[in-house]
């Protein structure tokens, strides 16, 4: 990996705590490339106390750090920006070597992941607190926005770059100190960060990276430590559910960002045509491994087999390969167990009356490569109308009435994103209020930006990233009462 990246330095494999490179106590553990099944990197792997003294660390620089001016720190997290967007090509070839996505969309993820620290570094002046009317005639009443002291961040692999700087761009632009616990198949991604934040500028201990081969056990001390105060994470509804456990005992602020399960509707009076494009991109980008990609979709009747005719075209073209090879649209899947959850969802569908239109099986390449896959006459009955498959894997379902639909979209305990194609305007209004979903997109399979507030209900989470709503999660506010 080394020999690939025009600057080989920011290829880092210890932990970053309190502005230090250090030693994991309990050794290393390897990151391993899923296109070729090679070990990128050993790197280091903490201890809980470690971890530990990571959360001292940030405690001690937070007290300091919250001290700066708004303009004073977003100056910093602006050369932060900088470095992130002038070394994107190399962030981008970590990213693929421990992930597997495709170069040009790890490209994008570093452009997306940094957007996160301009946009919050540009929102760190404007903080605003608020005076209300006071209550009798000797009283004012103030509101201050204060930060909330150090936030722990758990992320997942699917966004190496991504996860970790919407939270931290919102965290350090309010103030707050930030360890962050990568994933244990990508932490190089998130190592590289703490490099560009040591050189830009950041105060030791303000930013802190802790790689570990145990994820619970650090989920346990950012839980159970009292120096901190946040802990945000990112991941699946079933470890969101024991991390919000552990974190009662404190009574801790928790951001979720969980799991989805998001339909994607297309209404006879859609553009198919856009529609077959969002839906490839909603659907395939990242090899189908994003919380928000369209896991059922539902065509319209009248529509359904010309839709269903366009996106086989469009499937049979993409490109499966090695992320780093020049054209190459579908990289591998994360693991083996990735390509077992795809295989059984295929599985139940056939086995249940449902055929495969195109696709089906792993790939020729082998490995977790896997045949982009498309299956129909896909019901309510079957897993993946419940189960997030996170692959290759577009089943169609067929409805009739625009009521029905609707009941079928939120059928579900998650309530991330979900989509729909139409024209009508009234069914827009109708529809888009109708969703019980944190996030609509209409007519377009791409709702991830910085400026927009990104976040479920029900049981997809809590809080939200991005736009200036994301600064509240990591700020409390105090009300002050004062006599004159
Ligand atoms: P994914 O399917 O995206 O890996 P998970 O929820 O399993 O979703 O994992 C998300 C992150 O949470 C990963 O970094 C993982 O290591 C971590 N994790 C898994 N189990 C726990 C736990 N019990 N406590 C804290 N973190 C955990």
């Amino acid at each position: 990996l080394k020999s690939i990246l025009k600057n080989p330095h920011l290829l880092a494999t210890k932990a970053y705590i309190g502005g230090q490179w250090v030693e994991g106590d309990n050794g290393t553990f390897a990151v391993t490339n899923p296109a070729r099944g090679d070990v990128v990197a050993e790197v280091a792997d903490v201890s809980r106390a470690q971890v530990a003294g990571a959360i001292a660390q940030a405690e001690a620089a937070q007290k300091e750090w919250a001290k700066l001016t708004g303009k004073e720190r977003a100056a910093i997290l602006r050369r932060w920006f900088d470095l992130m967007m002038e070394n994107a090509e190399d962030l981008g070839k970590i990213l693929t070597a421990e992930q597997g996505k495709p170069l040009a969309e790890a490209i994008g993820e570093i452009g997306y992941g940094a957007s996160f620290i301009e946009f919050f570094g540009e929102e760190a002046k404007r903080v605003y607190g608020e005076t209300i009317p006071g209550h009798q005639r000797d009283k004012r009443i103030m509101v201050l926005k204060q930060p909330i002291g150090v936030a722990a961040s758990i992320t997942p692999w699917n966004f190496p770059n991504a996860m970790i700087t919407r939270k931290a761009g919102p965290a350090l632009a309010a103030g707050c100190a930030f360890v962050a616990r990568p994933a244990m198949e990508t932490p190089l991604s998130a190592l590289v960060l703490a490099v560009l934040a040591e050189q830009a500028g950041i105060p030791a201990g303000v930013f802190n990276v802790v790689p570990s081969s145990s994820a619970s056990d650090v989920g346990k001390e950012f839980c159970e430590n009292p120096g901190v105060r946040k802990l945000t994470f990112t991941g699946s509804t079933e470890v969101g559910r024991i991390l919000l456990r552990q974190a009662a005992d404190q009574v801790m602020k928790c951001s979720m960002e969980l799991g989805g399960n998001a339909p994607f509707i297309v209404f006879d009076d859609a553009d198919l045509d856009a529609a077959v494009e969002g839906a490839m991109l909603c659907k395939f980008r990242n090899n189908g491994q994003t919380c928000v990609c369209a896991n059922r979709i539902y065509v319209q009747a009248g529509v359904y087999d010309e839709f269903a005719a366009k996106l086989k075209t469009a499937v049979e073209a993409l490109k499966v390969g090695d992320g780093l090879s020049e054209g190459t649209t579908t990289g591998p899947l994360i693991n083996d167990d990735a390509v077992a959850k795809v295989q059984e969802h295929i599985q139940d569908v056939t086995d249940k009356g449902g055929a495969i239109l195109t696709g089906g099986l792993p790939h020729d390449l082998g490995g977790t490569f896997f045949q982009p896959t498309i299956v129909t006459d896909v019901t309510q009955d079957m897993l993946v109308a419940q189960d997030e498959t996170f692959g290759p894997l577009a089943p169609l379902f067929k409805f009739e009435d625009e009521d029905d639909v609707i009941a079928m979209a939120n059928d579900t305990i998650f309530g991330l994103a979900s989509y729909f194609y139409a024209k009508d305007l009234s069914r827009v209004y109708k529809v888009a209020e109708a969703l019980e979903y944190g996030i609509v997109g209409v007519n377009t399979g791409i709702i991830s930006t910085e400026l927009g507030p990104f976040g479920g209900v029900k049981q997809s989470g809590l809080g939200r990233e991005g736009s200036h709503h994301g600064m509240e999660d990591y700020l409390e506010m105090k009300y002050i009462c004062l006599s004159v």
